[in-house]
């Protein structure tokens, strides 16, 4: 693997009142990432305990109309380009459809993407891609049923599979497949997965287990690292670099034997892309947070509520940008895991 960007220097302080949202350290955030829900209809172990968690009271959640008018103010004024809706479960959101349809009506016009667990996906596939919905990130960590049940706490598989189908039939494409390995469980699933993958047309991304469980029960020792990974791959693949310029993308990509099919591993722990990060998040309950591991938020919902501008909600998120650290510090002694799980900040 190549080696991690390193971390940039601090730069001059920008001033609120105009442009994009930069950071201090000279980094740009053009990727929305937007919760649309913090609830779950799957248990993945390394996310949610099975009895699930307090949801958030729904007078604290965000309308679709706010929803939709925090993604126009970042897209109008604010230099976001990207705009991925994910949760908790974003298909649980009725108002789906209606939030991509919006979003997508933007000018300039944003790439709008959806991570989605895809129960419930090859009803609503046509209808997504019928309000312009660009592409989809599918979660699937095993095609074993059996460890499917046993890593998301429902017997759905085949929900999951009917889903990705749909979704590719719509042309909802290039259909992402993201898979979680956990050690004991379903390391195994690591070749039967991308072999699922490339007999079916969809991109396969690994993603490093990150602490960010609701049950605090990660620790590295026992997370499948990217290294594991290619080496599983290896046993059966022949894995080669993909020399395609990576930008701000997570995954690192190989080529798998010889291509055009490759297979990309997000190393967000061992080797982590801070440097390049251009992410900016809101959560559904109005929160902008810099970063996964951020453990503070700026609160635009109260604003929002309180009758703010546009321009004085814009100034409030680059302010907060402003805030953003140079990295996740996960390997700092310091590190403390952020109150909110994943599933409450949006994946
Ligand atoms: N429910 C949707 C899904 O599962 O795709 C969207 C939200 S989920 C939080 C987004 C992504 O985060 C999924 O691909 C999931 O596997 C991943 N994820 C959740 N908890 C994680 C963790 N502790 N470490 C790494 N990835 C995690
Ligand atoms: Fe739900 Fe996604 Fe978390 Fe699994 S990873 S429990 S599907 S939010």
């Amino acid at each position: 693997m190549t080696s991690p960007t390193p971390l940039p220097t601090p730069v001059v302080r920008p001033t609120p009142g105009s442009g994009g949202l930069v950071d201090r350290y000279g980094r740009t955030a053009t990727d929305l990432r937007v919760s649309l829900t913090d609830r779950c209809n799957l248990r993945c172990t390394y996310c949610m305990p099975p009895e699930g968690l307090d949801w958030l009271p729904k007078v604290e959640v965000l309308t679709d109309e706010e929803i939709v008018r925090l993604v126009r103010i970042g897209v109008e004024r604010l230099g976001i380009r990207e705009v991925r809706f994910t949760g908790g479960e974003p298909l649980l959101r009725p108002g789906l459809p209606g939030i991509v349809a919006a979003a997508t009506a933007l000018t300039p016009r944003p790439e709008v993407s959806l991570t989605t667990n895809a129960i419930g996906l090859a009803r609503i596939a046509p209808a997504l891609a019928e309000a312009g919905l660009d592409r989809i990130n599918v979660s699937l960590d095993t095609v074993d049923p059996a460890r499917f049940k046993q890593l998301t706490h429902r017997d759905r598989l085949d929900d999951v599979l009917a889903g990705l189908a749909a979704a590719q039939a719509a042309g909802l494409t290039p259909v992402k497949v993201n898979a979680v390995l956990l050690h004991g469980i379903n390391d195994v699933d690591a070749v039967p997965l991308l072999d699922f993958c490339l007999e079916h047309g969809y991109q396969l991304r690994f993603i490093e287990q990150m602490p960010l469980d609701a049950h605090h029960a990660w620790t590295r020792g026992r997370m499948v690292t990217a290294e594991d990974i290619l080496e599983r791959l290896s046993t059966a693949h022949t894995l080669t670099p993909d020399t395609e310029e990576r930008g701000s993308a997570p995954a690192e990509r190989w080529l798998v034997d010889g291509g055009p099919a490759t297979v990309g591993v997000i190393a967000s722990v061992t080797r982590s892309f801070c440097g390049t990060c251009d992410r900016t998040r809101l959560t559904a309950d109005g929160q902008i947070r810099n970063c996964l591991f951020a453990r503070e938020e700026s609160d635009l919902r109260t604003a929002l509520r309180s009758g703010a501008t546009d321009d004085e909600l814009a100034d409030r998120w680059r302010v907060a940008t402003l805030g953003k650290l140079p990295g996740h510090g996960i390997d700092d002694p310091s590190f403390l895991q952020p109150t909110r799980p994943m599933s409450a900040i949006g994946g």
